[in-house]
């Protein structure tokens, strides 16, 4: 498959297989930034306080995420503007499939993660330190350019955790709105309120993963995560208006219990509503768990049906190809509204009424963004 990678004083195209993405060749000093959303403690101590690990960083250390470090008694960011991935994708690859269906989007990511998860599929660059890896220095406006230059009708910010790398996020995300493109975020959905609160005006979707609703997942496969705050936070991302869909991908033996499922799903529709679409995906081995077995098809079938019984509109299945369950339905008559072909849309089945999507056929709104 063809993919463009860019340099923004060049340009060249690859051959890529069908998982992104690492493949600059210049080297730059690293980009730094102080930070924001920190404070200081005695003794030169920094609490940063982007994120919900709050961690209290020494000085000459880094919290958990290995991009932002205390320096002397002031916190920065070393993950502004060193790019390490960057492509143009479907927009249905992050996945988002009721937001801009059929859209290709500029994406990319920097470095770090604040999650430590032991089956990331991007390791190379979440768990990677400032000092491992091949990155590339572009100012924030330089992106958005190339993001024009490219027709890409918005930007994802993904690959990574976009969280750690919010200073940048956030004057990407203000230049591209100012030049009328969209941005949306690929997170875990660990950022704090403010931070949040801050970017909101500039920020349009986002996928959200909501990796398991048992604690036990959380600690031991994320790095000593809170589910109480993942799910504190989902509720603040749609609190703020912001479409939101949510992605579960289900781990034999850590998160495939049918009745916890349930218990996920009956806590989106009370907390967030029917129509959220919810992302079933299968698990591949990767990285610190590739003893782990594929999901089988059965799960995935199971917990789409569960989900459907309690009542989500919106139900897809991903990561397997090809599937019916990729394609978005009318939850009121079961008309096919988006026919897809892995990430590419086949058709698309649409009305518009004023400013609202409704179904052709029966005429019921739809939560779909065009
Ligand atoms: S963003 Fe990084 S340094 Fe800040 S609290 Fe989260 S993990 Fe710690």
């Amino acid at each position: 498959m063809i993919r463009k990678t860019f340099y923004y004083f060049c340009e060249v195209e690859i051959n890529l297989s069908e998982k992104i993405v690492i493949h600059f060749i210049a080297f730059f000093i690293l980009m730094e930034k102080e930070a924001k959303f920190w404070e200081v403690l005695e003794g030169k101590k920094v609490r940063c306080n982007l994120c919900r690990r709050h961690c209290i960083i020494l000085p000459g250390k880094r919290g958990v995420c290995m991009v932002r470090e205390n320096r002397d008694g002031k916190l920065i960011s070393l993950s502004y503007g060193n790019v390490v991935s960057i492509a143009i994708d479907p927009i249905e690859k992050k996945p988002l499939f009721n937001f801009k269906p059929g859209t290709e989007v500029l994406s990319y990511s920097t470095m770090g993660c604040n999650f430590k998860c032991r089956y990331c599929q991007n390791w190379e660059i979440s768990q990677a330190l400032p000092e491992e890896i091949r990155y590339e220095e572009i100012p924030a406006e330089v992106l958005v350019e190339i993001a024009l230059q490219y027709k890409s009708p918005g930007i994802a910010h993904t690959y990574t955790e976009p969280t750690i790398y919010y200073e940048y996020a956030y004057e990407v995300s203000k230049i591209a709105k100012e030049k009328g493109l969209f941005n949306v975020w690929v997170t875990n959905g660990y950022i704090e309120k403010e931070p949040l609160k801050e970017i909101r005006p500039y920020l349009d979707g986002a996928n959200i993963d909501l990796k398991a609703f048992n604690e036990k997942f959380y600690k031991d496969l994320c790095g000593g995560i809170e589910l109480d705050e993942v799910l504190d936070s989902i509720k603040y991302w749609h609190k703020l208006g912001i479409h939101i869909e949510l992605t579960n991908l289900i781990i034999p033996g850590w998160n495939d219990s049918f009745e916890e499922i349930r218990q996920m799903v009956k806590w989106i529709i009370d907390n967030l509503g029917k129509d959220i679409p919810l992302h079933f995906t299968r698990f591949f081995p990767h990285y610190k768990m590739i003893e782990t077995p594929i999901t089988p098809l059965e799960t995935l079938l199971e917990a789409y049906n569960i989900a459907k019984e309690e009542g989500l509109y919106y139900v897809y299945i991903g990561n397997v190809w090809p599937n019916k369950y990729e394609n978005t339905y009318c939850y009121n008559c079961g008309e096919l509204l988006i026919e897809r072909d892995g990430y590419y849309i086949k058709k698309k089945n649409l009305e518009k009424k004023g400013n609202r999507v409704i179904c052709p056929t029966c005429g019921k709104r739809q939560n779909i963004i065009l």
